[in-house]
């Protein structure tokens, strides 16, 4: 493999300078020491909505979840320790250790509930614990009701109780740097990738072997988390608590400042919550003075922005604020000196390893698949081929675990996986591509592939967050250049992959699920849309691949492409299978003949 460099500039993760980085740290580092008291407050308020909005960003703005309910965490946060440290006498420490072991808890619990809805129903869950939590905070004698915990004890550190603002101040954004840090690694990372392709790439992430429950489930515990770490330093710098700054409506807030700032990148989370908190302030000091008289007059401001910044800045502040800045993209090398990744032991050639039995598939009163039966091998090519809505795509769906068979068998090594996770069956050995190309417009060609490897990883959220992932990292990413290459795409590694044409981008996908190291390929449609070069390329590339012993099963519409190239083929007409057999008997088949020309 030849050495590259890459660079992950592309995916808008927003990368600047080291030297950007140390003037930010540098002026964070020296504002409260020249700053009034005022401002000192101020950027304590903002550290704390960043931390929040944080995790909204990683939510929301990266998983495409949206919760409304994450005032509700800061709450359990805050009450937790000021119920523990008032009432107990625990140290606040010890009650940030007990707040963030209930939030993941209660975020466990409540998640396990509000997760599986879809649509609109998620946002409307996340409102309605939102509401209950805030009740609950109001209601209960030990929270001390709607008046509240007072008298809370300073945080201290060794040698220091934490009672000025301004030292408060390094608590406070010593918390947040630790987020942004954390976050930024974990994107940038195997787990980073699920998480990236939570929104809008589902199918596709859990065809790839990405158990996307588990992933949808890690951000919002993390969210959660954060959310209650900056309630906690809330409660501490107030000495105070209330059920007021928990309710729905700083809920809505702090997803305002996501949005605002640019959801999907980390940096964002500061913007907008630097934005919104000095916008509120100033609100309300200016409003009620032109408007004659008190009352929450920011909220309808706010709302008005917010259509705003739907309407004309779909990405937010971040991407117009990062223009002003002198970024530099950061390039990387494929580590061409990394380990390998091991690979799976693969059957010997001639053992049938997939074999569907009567598999019927029911759309309403339309009969997709109508009692299909195949059988693959190790080592050979099988074509599935039939005029359209035959029922092809359907069954790879099946057998790839993206749709669950009416009735029927399909047995894989010896193992039933008929309504399996596709996760699951990703797992086993089974890899797709996608008739309608399924990738990630905005992520780099390479990283695209590399979600492909999934499956051949195992370093957590944990490792990712703290750096301690990079010698896998290296093994991964040098194995989706691998495969890039053995398609011949690795001089595009670093585009953006919605901007490759539509043939590269079916190229891609077979790049992606070769990186999973399968035994059995499923490729729907992968010449449409090729040209004749590229084709002939591909029928090389499937050779080859037969060759090494995989199993590959192939629906194609081009006829030249398909005979030449095939084994066997099957030929499907309303569902069912109506020839079966070697290339050149089937094309004399009179049923398929009939299928075809329409009785010619
Ligand atoms: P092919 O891939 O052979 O062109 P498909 O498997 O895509 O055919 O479709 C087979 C039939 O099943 C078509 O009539 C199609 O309209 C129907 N169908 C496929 N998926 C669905 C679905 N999710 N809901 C309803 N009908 C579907
Ligand atoms: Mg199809």
């Amino acid at each position: 493999m030849t050495i590259r460099s890459y660079t992950l500039t592309r995916d808008g993760e927003w990368q600047n300078g080291p030297w950007v980085l140390a003037a930010f740290l540098g002026t964070l580092a020296v504002g409260p020491l020249v700053l009034p008291d005022f401002y000192v407050t101020l950027l304590n308020y903002i550290g704390l909505s960043a931390l929040v909005t944080l995790g909204l960003v990683l939510l929301t703005g990266v998983g495409g979840l949206t919760s409304f309910g994450q005032a509700a965490f800061v709450g359990l946060g805050a009450y937790t320790s000021a119920v523990l440290s008032t009432g107990y006498g625990l140290s606040p420490w010890l009650a940030l250790g007990v707040g963030l072991a209930l939030t993941l808890l209660v975020a466990i619990v409540l998640g396990s509930v509000t997760l599986k809805l879809s649509g609109h129903y998620l946002p409307l869950g996340t409102m309605a614990w939102g509401i209950s939590l805030y009740f609950l905070f109001g209601n209960l004698e030990i929270l001390g009701g709607y008046s509240g915990i007072s008298s809370l004890p300073p945080v201290t550190v060794p040698g220091l109780a934490l009672t000025d603002n301004r030292h408060y101040y390094y608590l406070v954004w010593a918390f947040v740097l630790i987020a942004l840090f954390t976050t930024r690694n974990l994107l940038d990372s195997r787990e980073g990738r699920a998480i990236r392709a939570l929104k809008g790439g589902m199918v596709m992430a859990e065809s790839m072997g990405v158990d996307t429950s588990r992933a949808r489930m890690v951000i919002f515990v993390l969210a959660a988390l954060q959310a209650c770490a900056a309630g906690w330093l809330y409660a501490h710098l107030q000495r105070f608590v209330n059920p007021t700054p928990f309710g729905l409506t700083t809920g809505i807030e702090y997803l305002f400042m996501a949005v605002v700032g640019g959801a999907g990148q980390v940096w964002g989370a500061l913007v907008g919550a630097g934005v919104i908190t000095v916008l509120k302030q100033w609100l309300q000091d200016v409003l009620p003075r032109l408007l004659g008289s008190a009352g929450n007059f920011e909220t309808i401001v706010f709302g008005v922005m917010m259509v705003l910044v739907l309407q004309y800045a779909r990405d937010g502040l971040l991407p117009l604020l990062a223009r002003l800045v002198p970024v530099r993209a950061r390039r990387r090398r494929i580590d061409t000196g990394a380990a390998p990744l091991p690979r799976k032991a693969q059957p010997e050639p001639g053992t049938v390893i997939l074999e569907a039995r009567n598999v019927t598939r029911r759309f309403g009163g339309v009969l997709a698949n109508n009692n299909m039966s195949l059988s693959v091998k190790a080592g050979e090519i099988l074509a599935l081929i039939g005029p359209n809505g035959a029922g092809k795509s359907t069954m790879f769906n099946q057998l790839s675990g993206v749709d669950t068979p009416s009735s029927g068998e399909i047995r894989f090594r010896g193992a039933s996986i008929a309504g399996l996770d596709s996760h699951r069956i990703a797992a086993l050995g089974i890899s797709r591509t996608f008739q309608h190309v399924r990738l990630l417009p905005r992520m780099s060609v390479l990283e695209n592939v590399a979600i492909g490897a999934h499956r051949r990883g195992h370093k957590g959220v944990l490792s990712a967050a703290w750096r301690l992932d990079r010698v896998e990292e290296a093994r991964l990413l040098r194995e989706a250049a691998v495969q890039l290459e053995r398609v011949g795409l690795l001089d595009l590694m670093d585009e953006e992959a919605g901007s490759l044409a539509l043939g590269q981008q079916r190229i891609l996908e077979i790049a992606r699920a070769l990186c999973a190291d399968p035994c059995l390929l499923l490729l729907d449609e992968p010449a449409a849309g090729l040209r004749h070069k590229e084709k002939q390329a591909l029928a090389e590339l499937l050779r080859r691949l037969r060759a090494e012993g995989m199993a590959v099963l192939l629906v194609e519409h081009d006829m030249d492409f398909v005979m030449g190239l095939v084994d066997r083929v099957v030929v499907m007409e309303f569902g069912e299978k109506i020839a079966e057999g070697l290339p050149e008997e089937v094309q004399r088949d009179p049923a398929v003949l009939e299928a075809y020309l329409g009785g010619v």
